[in-house]
């Protein structure tokens, strides 16, 4: 091991491997520090997305989905099958192999572009030292012309709901349970709330979801997130807005939560508890005091536009500064920060961040929605499609959900674009694509769809912007 290199990150997370990837492509001798410890007892790489996040989340919901399919509308479409059963330790078993296949990913992509990887903790000193300590408490002085700062989130703990071993947990017990609970607690219904409290309640567990704030989803468009909150409850889960937990218990045989709501105090039994109230950025042990890297008022570390701290060539990125706490804006954040040390000049376009809740149908949203531009006092016009008016989503059987396309009233140039339905969330890069080439509604109506898709209605809501959609009755003629 080297004890100098042209850049040190600390962190690898979606921010910190892709920082250390573009670093080393670059020609920079790089060496990337992480603590993070996986299911199996061995250091591992990807951070929260790949071991407790993104794709554990994902593996999970995805099977869940297909049990849903299976018991509930596969005889719809004339499949008839014997009962269906559900295996959860295998389900649980195949989740982690999939973290497995890529974490170990990560080790591969490090070792072919020449990443030094470092397992243990990283600690910035001053002058861009960083103390490195390795698992085995064996510390050394590493130096580094620039460092990367990547230690990304944790999971926020409410004093009213302390996590007790397995029947109060957080978001990572909550993707372990070793049986399905029979009655599951959830609190927070956003993104975290809605996606394991979908993969239990599809699973079979009574899902009772508490939320503190009497609005759903207020950072969705209003209209879908109103469609969408009836769709959950259609799917089993029980979300209670206005619901603010004063008490959470474990007893041995389920757990005791009280809340108050607009009727009063409450009391709510369930085998298990999910708290799933938001994360926060994660410092803790990372720097020295006179490493010249301030936090702001959040607690998350300071940075401008482009990433850099206040300390010169020390750089942040991902979950554990300013800006949603998404794995894709991360990585963008780490590719950037590397290109601008090795000169060239690239910056992250955060207008135009895709956000998906991988419910189903799934919800995602890019740019403005009607409320926010209605209260920023801009003009602009919409169009709306309908799945259900959707040859495919109708040959498929999953017509539930809209897109709607918003475009400014004078230019006509895309600046939102809102989505309910099946695979929302691979819909949803066309709009970003469309955004980060200034595309207009018009655009996306004189370009060819393949037919029958989904994306079709993309263009028919893009279509209806002007009043042109071909399979509607438009509200503006032309
Ligand atoms: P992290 O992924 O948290 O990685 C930081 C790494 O740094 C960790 O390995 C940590 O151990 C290490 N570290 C910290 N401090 C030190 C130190 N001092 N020394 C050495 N190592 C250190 N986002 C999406 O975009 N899409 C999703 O579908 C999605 N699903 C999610 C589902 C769940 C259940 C959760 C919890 C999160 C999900 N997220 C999702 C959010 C996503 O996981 C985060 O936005 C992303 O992981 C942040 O990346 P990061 O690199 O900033 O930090
Ligand atoms: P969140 O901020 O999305 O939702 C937390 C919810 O808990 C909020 O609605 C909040 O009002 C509520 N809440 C807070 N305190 C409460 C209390 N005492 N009682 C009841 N409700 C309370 O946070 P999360 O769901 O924990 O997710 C954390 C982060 O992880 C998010 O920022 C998200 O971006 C990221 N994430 C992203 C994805 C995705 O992209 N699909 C999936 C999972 C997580």
């Amino acid at each position: 091991m080297s004890d100098s290199y042209d850049v040190i990150v600390i962190g690898a997370g979606p921010a910190g491997y892709a920082a250390a990837i573009r670093c080393a492509q670059l020609g920079l001798n790089t060496a990337c520090i992480d603590k993070e410890i996986g299911k199996d007892g061995k250091p591992t790489l990807g951070g929260t997305c790949l071991n407790w996040g993104c794709i554990p989340s994902k593996a999970l919901l995805d099977a869940s989905h297909k049990y849903m399919e299976a018991t509930e509308h596969f005889e719809e479409l004339g499949i008839k099958t014997g009962k269906v059963s559900m295996d959860v330790k295998k389900m649980i078993a195949r989740k982690d192999e999939v973290v497995a296949g890529l974490t170990g990913g990560i080790g591969g992509l490090f070792k072919g572009n020449g990443v030094t990887q470092l397992s243990g903790h990283g600690k910035l000193l001053a002058g861009r030292k960083v103390q490195y300590t390795d698992h085995n408490g064996k510390a050394s002085e590493l130096a580094a012309e620039h460092v990367i700062l990547a230690p990304g989130s944790v999971p926020v703990n409410i004093p009213p709901a302390p996590l007790s071993g397995t029947q109060i947990v957080d978001s990572t017990g909550a993707l372990d349970f070793d049986s399905v609970p029979k009655t599951l607690g959830v609190i927070g219904a956003g993104v975290i709330g809605l996606e394991l409290g979908s993969v239990w309640a599809r699973l079979g567990s009574k899902v009772v979801v508490l939320e503190a704030l009497d609005e759903f989803l207020p950072m969705a468009d209003k209209r879908i997130a109103r469609d969408a909150k009836k769709v959950l409850e259609g799917q089993g889960l029980d979300i209670r807005l206005g619901a603010r937990v004063t008490g959470a218990e474990a007893t041995g045989s389920g757990v005791n939560v009280t809340f108050d709501d607009k009727d009063g105090a409450q009391k709510l039994t369930v085998d298990r508890l999910i708290v799933a109230v938001g994360r926060r950025p994660y410092t803790e042990g990372l720097l020295a005091p006179d490493c010249g890297v301030n936090l702001d008022e959040r607690g998350y570390l300071f940075v401008n536009e482009y990433c850099a701290t206040d300390a010169p060539k020390v750089y942040a990125v991902g979950d554990v500064v300013r800006g949603p706490m998404l794995a894709h804006k991360g990585s963008e954040e780490g590719v950037m920060v590397a290109e601008r040390i090795a000169g060239h000049k690239p910056m992250v376009n955060y207008d135009c961040i895709p956000n998906v809740i991988y419910t189903h149908p799934e919800i995602a949203w890019v740019g403005k929605t009607e409320e926010q531009l209605k209260a920023d006092g801009e003009e602009f016009n919409v169009g709306t499609f309908p799945f259900a008016a959707s040859g495919r989503a109708l040959a498929a059987n999953d017509t539930t959900g809209m897109v709607k396309v918003i475009a400014d009233a004078k230019t006509d140039r895309i600046i939102g674009m809102h989505v309910f339905g099946p695979q929302a969330s691979e819909m949803i890069a066309q709009a970003v694509i469309g955004m980060e080439f200034d595309a207009s509604a018009e655009d996306f109506g004189l370009t060819m769809f393949a037919h029958p898709t989904l994306s079709e209605a993309v263009r028919e809501a893009a279509l209806g912007v002007g009043g042109n959609a071909i399979h509607m009755m438009n509200r503006k003629k032309r």
